[in-house]
């Protein structure tokens, strides 16, 4: 939609003129603020959106009014987006040069001076208005005549000489080279509205060249990659715009420096005022600004000033400082910085700034980055780690079995799989880099080698780099940045945590996801996945013997066995977590998971158990399925061999007992997963409640604890009403109710997603962003029958959506009380928590008074 259609075409930008970064952009909008702050800028004029749009369209625009506010000088056009993160057309300089003026310029400034400028000035048109090729343009020793030939034969015109006509071909050139399609999609993928409109600013030109001091420079107080103080810059005499970040050799440093003469030194009077300068930004603007500054014949002017250029730390650190210092808000400082760049800070990234050796690409599955030679088994994974060699394991796709080695790598590729594949899961849970579904990649299990789409081959034991956060696979070792945990972070999200109104629970599986998610500050484990914690050699092969027992009896005296493993498994999950509630999810995966395939697998097994072979062979198969995932599992496992649930509840209650003996009583939560039917819950919830009398008795010790159901089938949700008074709460697993509504295996769709998002089917993949309308509109449903019924039923998901910022905008919306999402992933929820609670209570919050 176009705003503020009646905005004039030109604005001078004057203390009180009519000018918002909605109508005339960001660049605007501030040159007004330091106008207002009494800095020296040179005469400027905006040109609204809509005169843009005009000269766009070949309409005319009131360009007398133009110049008659900017009379006869040399003048400089520069963009200005609503956000200056769009982007824009590069600026032009010296807008007006002719022969004339060239002429009297030489007589006051001198012929090197004006050549200078000339020589920029048909540069700029021959590139950005006329399109010539620029290799004809960069040649540094060209003089002025050269250009202007080499304009006049490419153009096969003259060089204009009129410059009311130079400066309308200016700017319809930067208005239509906003409206390209390379320059709209660049702009919508940094999050820009498809009618996102451009401002463009006209300035009178400072020179930066001639007599007595004059040249040009940029200056930032901070470290733009970590945020501290530090005035950064450089300064180069007789020069013009950036020329002397460019040519770092010639220009002054700011401040004193062993390496060099400083402005510092040369002009210290001015030097001085530019520091003022910055403090008065700082506390005005409410923000770090870089300046870009002039020296006009030994007088300051200051032509631009942008927001500091940052990485997420500094953009972390520089949020915090302001609000330490009392310029903006505890809440301001929150909504300074994207939830999702938190994740530059959490995990290792590769250095964007460095060359990168692009092999193929995936799904990025788990951010972060880590370089390790290549493996192709678990086994040589654990073996590299002994040899305290990083390694990163590559499959086909990754199985339960394969835990171990994950935990022993420092990245996981894999051929097969979706956001919500086993490897995706398990790499997110433990904040290791993982690429899925990377369907270019060949591996060559004989050779043990992989290939990309270009043929090159990597070998067992080659380095390459994982990309998690962008899904790709680079060769060698590319350069990595640390994580930057530091005590600015801490501190923002305990702002955050002040604003936000729903709750952040993560996913913890083990010991060590508990620790990292207490260290987050997850306010409860939502989903602790207890089949992970039976991979482990030895409750294997106790798994294992309980599935070939072949009657109840046995099976529950097998399973007795696993009881104190489990119980301690509790244990320690209730102490780290202590005084926050676990939620621990009853066994879910099919039986088969627990079992070898292949005949070396089955011999092996033969084995351990002390079976035949023949009886190990008959039983793997009786128990293979055409749809596991939709087979026996879940909750009608717990029904067909209710010993299993019994045993885990057992261990639960027990380990709710012995926690309570040395801290604080804990109220176990127990899940039940899979359900589809009221009656399932009726019949768990039965067995459930006697094991827990069964240990209050033995104990002595009375105890709570909360059954809740995981709803995870079409059918739960829309039978919520019948679920839900049977329950203490409902916790939503979107994963598989994604993979059910949409009748899409998790497993496979990585095969097809990216097909079917460049498409345009889907939007998005729907295992990694919650699909709102569809899987959404279950999520409501079931919500509203469940709180018919019982108003208080405690409601959360614990899908992998969980941490997206999104789907916590939903569950806030209709008043879950908490997400659940990976302990990596707990900083961002919380963030993004608390963003939407902000904008819900202030939605005018200013986010930054620099644009
Ligand atoms: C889910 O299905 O959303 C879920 C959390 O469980 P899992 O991923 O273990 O199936
Ligand atoms: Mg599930």
């Amino acid at each position: 939609m176009q705003k503020h259609v009646d905005v004039p075409d030109f604005t001078e930008v004057t203390q009180t003129a009519d000018i918002a970064a909605a109508t005339h952009g960001g660049r605007a909008k501030c040159l007004q603020r330091l106008v207002r702050m009494g800095l020296p800028l040179p005469k400027t004029v905006a040109m609204s959106f809509t005169g843009v749009r005009r000269i766009a369209s070949g309409q005319p625009v009131a360009s007398d009014d133009l110049l008659d506010i900017l009379g006869d000088t040399l003048l400089s056009v520069r963009p200005s987006s609503e956000v200056s993160d769009w982007g824009g057309p590069g600026a032009v300089l010296n807008i007006g040069m002719n022969a004339a003026r060239h002429a009297s310029l030489s007589n006051t400034i001198g012929h090197q001076a004006a050549d200078a400028l000339y020589r920029r000035f048909i540069t700029s048109y021959a590139l950005q208005v006329a399109h010539l090729d620029s290799e004809l343009f960069e040649d540094p020793s060209a003089t002025v005549a050269d250009l202007r030939n080499a304009y006049e034969d490419e153009a096969d015109e003259p060089f204009p000489e009129d410059p009311s006509r130079q400066l309308l071909d200016v700017l319809r050139a930067m208005a239509r080279a906003w409206e390209s399609t390379s320059a709209r999609l660049l702009r919508q993928a940094r999050g820009a509205p498809a009618d996102a409109g451009l401002g463009l600013v006209v300035q009178e030109m400072a020179l930066g060249v001639g007599t007595p001091e004059s040249g040009a420079g940029v200056i930032q107080f901070i470290d733009g990659h970590t945020g501290l103080p530090q005035v950064t810059g450089r300064y180069l005499s007789q020069s013009q715009g950036r020329d002397a970040l460019q040519e770092e050799d010639r220009a002054l440093y700011l401040v004193k420096d062993p390496r060099g003469r400083s402005l510092e030194e040369h002009c210290p009077d001015i030097f001085a005022e530019l520091i003022e300068m910055g403090d008065h930004c700082r506390t005005r603007l409410r923000e770090e600004m870089q300046i870009e500054f002039t020296i006009d014949s030994g007088e300051l002017k200051v032509l631009d000033a942008v927001r500091v250029p940052r990485s997420s730390q500094a953009n972390v650190r520089t949020a915090v400082s302001l609000a330490e210092a009392g310029i903006i808000s505890h809440e301001e400082a929150v909504l300074r910085v994207q939830p999702n760049a938190l994740i530059d800070l959490l995990h290792r990234q590769v250095d964007k700034t460095a060359p990168r050796d692009l092999v193929l690409k995936g799904i990025a599955a788990s951010p972060g980055a880590a370089t390790g030679r290549i493996v192709f088994s678990p086994a040589a994974a654990l073996a590299a780690a002994a040899r305290e060699e990083p390694a990163i394991l590559v499959r086909r796709e990754t199985k339960p079995e394969d835990i171990r080695g994950m935990h022993a790598s420092v990245g996981v590729l894999t051929e097969r799989g979706g956001m919500t594949s086993h490897a995706a899961v398990i790499a997110r849970g433990i904040g290791l880099p993982c690429v899925v579904g990377a369907s270019d990649l060949r591996i060559n299990p004989r050779e043990k080698s992989i290939s990309g789409p270009d043929g090159r081959e990597f070998k067992e034991g080659d380095l390459i780099t994982l990309d998690g956060s962008n899904g790709e696979v680079l060769a060698g070792e590319a350069r990595l940045l640390e994580p930057a945990l530091d005590e600015t972070f801490r501190t923002l999200l305990a702002w955050a945590d002040e604003a936000k109104d729903i709750g952040v629970h993560a996913n913890a599986d083990t010991l060590a996801d508990a620790r990292t998610a207490r260290g987050f500050n997850a306010e409860g484990i939502g989903l602790c996945r207890t089949e992970h914690m039976f991979f482990d050699e030895d409750r294997m092969t106790v798994m294992r013997e309980m599935i070939f027992a072949d009657k109840p009896e046995d099976r529950a005296s097998v399973l007795e066995r696993l009881l104190p493993m489990q119980r301690a498994d509790f244990v320690s999950l209730f102490e780290v977590m202590r005084g926050r509630p676990v939620c621990i999810r009853l066994l879910d995966p099919p039986l088969h998971e627990f079992l070898p395939n292949g005949s070396d697998g089955l011999r092996e097994l033969a084995q351990v158990l002390n079976v035949p072979l023949a009886k190990a062979t008959r039983r793997v198969e009786a128990l293979t399925e055409f749809n596991p995932m939709l087979g026996m599992r879940g909750v009608r496992l717990g029904i067909k061999i209710p010993e299993i649930y019994d045993v885990q509840a057992r261990a639960i209650f027990e380990a709710a007992v012995i926690a309570g003996e040395t801290g604080e009583m804990v109220v176990p939560e127990v899940m039940i997963p899979l359900v589809s039917a009221q009656r399932e819950v009726e019949l768990v919830k039965g067995r459930v409640d006697a094991v827990a009398a069964k240990v209050k008795n033995e104990t002595g010790q009375d105890f709570e604890y909360k059954l809740g159901v995981m709803v995870e089938t079409p059918r739960a949700c829309l039978r919520a009403d019948e679920i839900a008074p049977q329950a203490e709460f409902l916790s939503f697993g979107t994963n598989d109710l994604t993979q059910m509504t949409y009748g899409l295996s998790r497993d496979d769709a990585g095969r097809f997603m990216g097909d079917y998002v460049r498409e345009g089917v889907f939007h998005e993949d729907p295992f990694h962003r919650l699909d709102l309308d569809g899987v959404g509109e279950l999520l409501m449903i079931a919500a509203e029958r469940a709180r018919a019924k019982e108003p208080d039923i405690t409601l959360s998901i614990c899908g992998e959506h969980g941490g997206d910022p999104e789907a916590i905008a939903f569950c806030r919306r209709f008043g879950f009380d908490y997400v659940s999402c990976s302990p990596y992933r707990v900083p961002v929820a919380r963030l993004a928590a608390a963003h939407q609670a902000i904008l819900a209570r202030t939605p005018s919050v200013n986010k930054s008074a620099a644009e």
